[in-house]
């Protein structure tokens, strides 16, 4: 299996199996939003969070 290959079976795992909420607003995810992943830190450890649409555009695109 490829990088790639795996990483959307990734993606597909997060929305079709655990219905993520918004780590922003707290509503659960009922169509796809975004996942946004932080600078890596010190040890090169990278966070990842789950936002809906709403709370992406307000975060993430120019105002
Ligand atoms: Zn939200």
């Amino acid at each position: 299996m490829t990088r790639q290959g795996s990483f959307n079976f990734l993606i597909y795992n997060v929305y079709m199996a655990i219905k993520p909420t918004c780590d922003t607003c707290g509503k659960e995810l009922t169509e796809f939003g975004a996942i946004v992943l932080s600078p890596p830190d010190e040890s090169s450890k990278v966070r990842k969070y789950h936002l809906c649409v709403d709370c992406f555009e307000k975060l993430a695109l120019p105002k």
